[in-house]
Parts: C-alpha cells; sequence; structure tokens
C-alpha cells in the first residue's frame, strides 16, 4: 500500500505483501472519506465510539459495520410483518414497516450522497430508525403510550431495542452516531450529525408519500382528492414529489452548516401531513372500528403480561418491550391463544 493525495493506493505487488490479508483498506476508506466527504459531514474515524470498545474490522468502516449489524438483527427482520398504515392487508402492494425503511434508507442515501455526507453513516441510521416501532402501527403505539406510566414512543423504543433488548439482552453495541441519529429522529428532536438530520427528513418524505399512495389503492382517496396548492408545488405523483423534496433538500443544503428542506417547502410538507391526519390516518369509520379492537387487544396483553412477568421470554424484557417487539400477526397468534378458547386437535 502507498499513500497519494490522502488515498490509500493498491501497489501491484499488494496481495503477496498482505498475504490473504485485508489490512489497510478501511483505512483507505476513511481516508477517502477525509478527501472527499462535505466539511460538515461525520467521519467515521472520528466517531465517538462504542460502549464497549472491539477491534475495528480490516475491511468496512465503523459506520459499514453498524449497518450490517441493525440488517442482521432479529428485530429488523420482525418489521416485515409490522404494519405501517394499513393493518395486516391482504393486499400485497400495501407498505409494511420493511419496506417503508428501505424507501427512507433510499431517499436518505441519495440526499447524503448529493451533499458528500457519510452514506454509510446515513444507511445505518436509516435502517435503524424504526427497530423499536410496535405492531399495528401508530394504532399500536397510542394504545402503548396510553397505558405505560411514562408514555411509549417509537424512537425511545428502536433506541432501547439496539443499545440493549437486541442480540439476547446484549445490545448491538453501535457507534455513538447511529445511536443518536435513530433516538433523535422524530420531529421533535434535534439530531447531532447531518446525516441524522437526512433521515429525519427522509423518514418523512417517505411515509407522505407512500400513504397517499397506499391510501388511493386502498380507496380511501383518489388522486383528485389531493389540495391543489400541494400538487402544483410538490407534483402531481409520487415520483415527482420525492424527487422534487430530494433536489429541494440538496439544494437549499449545499455551503450551509444547518441542512433542510427551504421553509416554504418545509410548511407545505406540513399541510399534507395534516391532510393525511385528517382524510387518512384517523378519519375513516372502518379504521376507528379497527383501532378500538387493537387498543383493547394491547392493553389486555399489556396487563396480562404485566400480571404474568414469568411468561416473557427474557428476564431483561418488560411487558411493554414484548409487546413492542410483536409483529402484527403474532400479537394476534399470543391473544388468540391466551384470550380464546383453544379447538381440541387429536
Ligand atoms: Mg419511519
Amino acid at each position: 500500500m502507498t499513500q497519494e493525495n490522502g488515498f490509500a493506493v493498491f501497489s501491484p505487488t499488494y496481495r503477496r505483501e498482505t498475504a490473504g490479508q485485508f489490512p489497510g483498506i478501511r483505512e483507505m476508506w476513511e481516508n477517502h472519506e477525509h478527501a472527499t466527504l462535505n466539511e460538515i459531514a461525520t467521519k467515521s474515524a472520528q466517531t465517538r465510539g462504542r460502549k464497549i470498545l472491539v477491534e475495528k474490522c480490516d475491511v468496512r468502516t465503523e459506520f459499514q459495520k453498524d449497518r450490517d449489524r441493525i440488517t442482521h438483527s432479529k428485530a429488523f427482520r420482525r418489521l416485515k410483518h409490522k404494519t405501517q398504515v394499513f393493518i395486516s392487508p391482504e393486499g400485497d402492494h400495501y407498505r409494511t414497516r420493511l419496506t417503508h425503511t428501505l424507501e427512507v434508507a433510499q431517499i436518505a442515501r441519495t440526499i447524503a450522497r448529493g451533499l458528500r455526507l457519510n452514506e454509510d453513516l446515513t444507511e445505518a441510521i436509516a435502517l435503524g430508525h424504526d427497530l423499536g416501532h410496535t405492531p399495528f402501527g401508530h394504532t399500536g403505539e397510542d394504545a402503548l403510550d396510553e397505558l405505560l406510566p411514562g408514555g411509549f414512543r417509537h424512537n425511545e423504543q428502536s433506541a432501547r431495542v439496539v443499545e440493549l433488548l437486541e442480540n439476547d439482552g446484549n445490545g448491538l453495541n453501535l457507534t455513538w452516531e447511529v445511536v443518536d441519529g435513530i433516538l433523535n429522529h422524530r420531529t421533535a428532536c434535534k439530531p447531532a450529525t447531518p446525516e441524522g438530520r437526512v433521515v429525519q427528513i427522509s423518514d418523512k418524505i417517505a411515509y407522505m408519500n407512500h400513504d397517499v399512495d397506499d391510501a388511493i389503492r386502498g380507496k380511501i382517496l383518489s388522486s383528485s382528492d389531493l389540495p391543489g396548492a400541494i400538487g402544483q408545488m410538490l407534483g402531481e405523483t409520487p415520483s415527482m414529489r420525492i424527487n422534487f423534496l430530494v433536489k429541494n433538500f440538496i439544494e437549499n443544503s449545499i455551503g450551509k452548516k444547518e441542512v433542510g428542506l427551504s421553509e416554504d417547502v418545509a410548511k407545505t410538507m406540513l399541510e399534507l401531513k395534516i391532510f393525511l391526519n385528517n382524510n387518512v390516518y384517523a378519519n375513516q369509520l372502518v379504521h376507528q372500528q379497527e383501532r378500538k379492537k387493537i387498543s383493547t387487544m394491547i392493553r389486555l396483553l399489556y396487563e396480562h403480561y404485566t400480571a404474568y412477568p414469568e411468561l416473557l421470554p427474557s428476564l431483561s424484557l418488560t411487558a411493554a418491550d414484548y409487546i413492542a417487539g410483536m409483529t402484527d400477526r403474532f400479537a394476534m397468534k399470543q391473544f388468540s391463544e391466551i384470550f380464546l378458547p383453544q379447538a381440541w386437535e387429536v
């Protein structure tokens, strides 16, 4: 290996020199980050580190390693069967919490690359941001929030999953920057890194657009219901709107210390959020009936596991941890086994 303009360059004899090992590849990418990324970008070599010190990988940067730890976690696999908005949808084309997460990651990576921020850190935060989401989307979250004395917020639970619950109660031992981005992805929070900020906004860009798309698929909205001003500014289709918002974020952030959407676009996004709140998330009769059933089910499960903590699968879990970790179908299965008479099968 030799150095050239801050980059590690492979010499022709590299393979022989390294004798089958890969020393220097992570260092090469660390140098690459310093040489090419935006001055406000978070550099992996300068991470504040992990709670438990572990040897660095020869090949991957610290943030790449975190991305892989998240992707290989059980909580990540369970996102497949957790509701986004439509509760246990029968149709194959509705978003789940997993496809939402992947859409957030793609949008966030595009913005990060456009601004020369740390794409690996951005991706790790995006893939981990909803790991603590309850079953049944925000209906499930609201139900737990009412039951717990201190309330329940899925961003805090996501941080609890990666810090404590995953890996049989040992946590994933992620870097400080990834945990901060996961913990602070909600609107009311302020992430410490620009990459965390990118994920915070990308989450909204993703869900506002795919929730409109799914609401049209579910015949709750028709494309003409969207207020004209929103369509005129952001675009008429989900792909036009995502494209517009990504470009606005990048163009508005170039050369700035604080990254984000321009003020007028952020305001229109807020109008879209209010429109979705009124017309999709809360204002449907069928949805209201389902909400009541879900709240009752979560409450009964919570009371049951609080009364019989010995039924929890591990000592480190609370009733809320166990319920928040369930997929929609696992929660329904547990409810059925506990509260419904079971048919006798021989
Ligand atoms: Mg999300």
